[in-house]
C-alpha cells in the first residue's frame, strides 16, 4: 500500500484505537468500537461519548469514503453508490434488498487488473488495493441505510470493483471485521474470484467458513484465454484441482458465475462443457445475463436463450440459477457507474469480439 493512502476510519484495529485513546478511560475504548461497529453511526450520534471525545474521533478517524453519487432503481430495492477516497481514486458499493434477505455487493480494489474484456472495471485497468478500512466502510453504510428503511443487513458478497485474491490479506481482515466486529455470519460472506488459484488455496486454509463463487463464464482454455486472460496463467484443469480440494477439505458449496453472452457463450455446446465442468464439483450456476458496458460490443443473451441455456443445464443434471440483472438503468454493472460519473477520463478498451 503506498503511504500515501490515509488511513481511515474503519483500518484502525482495537488495540491501535485503545493507544490513540491511552488516558481516556478503558470503558471509552468500548464505547468509540461499537458506537463504530455495533451501531455504525457517525461519532456525533454517540450519546453516551463526551462531546470532545466524539469531535476528536471525528477529526482523527475520517470517514474513507466521500459519496460521489448516489443512484437509485428497482422501486428502491436497489442502491449504487459511488464513492470518492482520499486520494482521489473511485469505487462502487450496491445495495440489493431480496424479500428474503438484503446485500451488499463491495468493492476489493480502486479499478482491476484481470482486464476482462466485458466487465467496465477490467476495462478500465487498475489503480490500487482497498484498505482494510475502505472495504469495511462499505458495507457499515451499506448497513446504516438498510436500517433506515427497516431492512437489516444480511449478505456480503466480494463482487464489486476489483479481485478480492488479488489483495487477499486486506481482503481476509476486513472479512474478520465484517465477521468479528459487525456480526456477520461467515455463511452470510461470498468471495468472488475470476480464478486466482493460489487466493483459492489459502481460502480452502481459512479460518472462517465463507462461500467462494468463481467466475467461470467459459470452460474450455481456448475461448477462456480470450475473454478471461487469468486463465492463461490457471487454465481450467489447475483452477479444477483447487475447486475440488476446496470442497473436500470445507465440505462447503461452490458457485459459479456465468455472464451469459449472446453468441460467445451461450450455445448449447457451451452449457455441455460447463456441465461436464461443474458436475464433478457439484457446483451451483448462478446464470446472469451480461450487463451491456461501454467497451464490449456484444449484448447480453435475450430472455429466451437464457431460459434454453438453463434447461440445458438442468437436463444435463446442473442446478442453476437465473439472477436478475440489478439496476441496469442505473449503470449498475461492475465499473459502470464510475465510468459513467468518473470525475477522471477513462480509458475504454477497443471491444474484443469472439464467434
Ligand atoms: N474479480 C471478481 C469479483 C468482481 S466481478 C470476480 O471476477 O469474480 C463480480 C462478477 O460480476 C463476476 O462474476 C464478473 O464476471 C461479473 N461481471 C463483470 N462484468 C459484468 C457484466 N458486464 N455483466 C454481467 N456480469 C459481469
Amino acid at each position: 500500500m503506498p503511504a500515501t493512502v490515509a488511513r481511515s476510519r474503519y483500518d484502525w484495529t482495537r488495540d491501535e484505537l485503545t493507544d490513540l485513546l491511552a488516558g481516556e478511560p478503558r470503558y471509552r475504548v468500548d464505547q468509540v468500537w461499537e458506537g463504530l461497529y455495533q451501531h455504525g453511526t457517525e461519532p456525533d450520534q454517540w450519546s453516551n461519548v463526551p462531546k470532545a471525545l466524539r469531535t476528536r474521533v471525528a477529526e482523527q478517524l475520517p470517514s474513507g469514503l466521500t459519496m460521489a453519487t448516489e443512484s437509485v432503481s428497482d422501486d428502491g430495492e436497489t442502491v449504487k453508490w459511488l464513492w470518492t477516497l482520499a486520494d482521489g481514486h473511485q469505487v462502487e458499493t450496491v445495495l440489493m434488498h431480496y424479500p428474503d434477505r438484503t446485500t451488499v455487493c463491495v468493492s476489493s480494489q480502486a479499478g482491476c487488473a484481470m482486464a476482462c474484456s466485458f466487465c467496465a472495471t477490467g476495462q478500465a485497468g487498475f489503480d490500487r488495493h482497498l484498505t482494510v478500512g475502505e472495504i469495511t466502510e462499505q458495507v457499515v453504510l451499506a448497513r446504516r441505510r438498510s436500517a433506515e428503511v427497516g431492512k437489516r443487513l444480511s449478505n456480503v458478497v466480494f463482487m464489486g470493483m476489483g479481485e478480492p485474491f488479488a489483495n487477499y490479506d486486506r481482503t481476509w481482515e476486513s472479512i474478520h471485521r465484517i465477521h468479528d466486529d459487525l456480526g456477520l455470519g461467515a455463511r452470510h460472506l461470498t468471495v468472488s474470484t475470476v480464478g486466482v488459484v493460489p487466493g483459492i488455496r489459502r481460502l480452502t486454509e481459512a479460518d472462517l467458513p465463507v462461500n467462494l463463487a468463481v467466475s467461470l463464464h467459459l470452460a474450455n482454455d481456448a475461448e477462456r484465454d480470450e475473454l478471461v486472460p487469468i486463465n492463461r496463467r490457471y487454465p481450467l484443469a489447475v483452477l479444477a484441482e483447487a475447486c475440488a480440494d476446496y470442497i473436500d477439505a470445507t465440505h462447503r458449496r461452490l458457485s459459479f458465475e456465468w455472464a451469459l453472452i449472446d453468441g460467445v457463450n451461450d450455445t448449447p455446446r457451451h452449457a455441455r462443457e460447463l456441465a461436464a465442468y461443474a458436475r464433478p464439483l457439484r457446483a451451483h450456476v448462478n446464470l446472469i445475463p451480461l450487463n451491456p458496458t461501454p467497451g464490449y460490443a456484444v449484448r447480453g443473451t435475450p430472455p429466451a436463450g437464457v431460459r434454453e441455456f438453463a434447461e440445458t443445464l438442468g437436463d444435463l443434471g446442473i442446478n442453476a440459477t437465473v439472477r436478475r440483472t440489478r439496476g441496469t438503468d442505473i449503470d449498475a454493472a461492475c465499473g459502470q457507474l464510475r465510468a459513467t460519473h468518473s470525475v477522471e477520463p477513462v480509458t475504454i478498451a477497443p471491444p474484443t469480439r469472439r464467434d
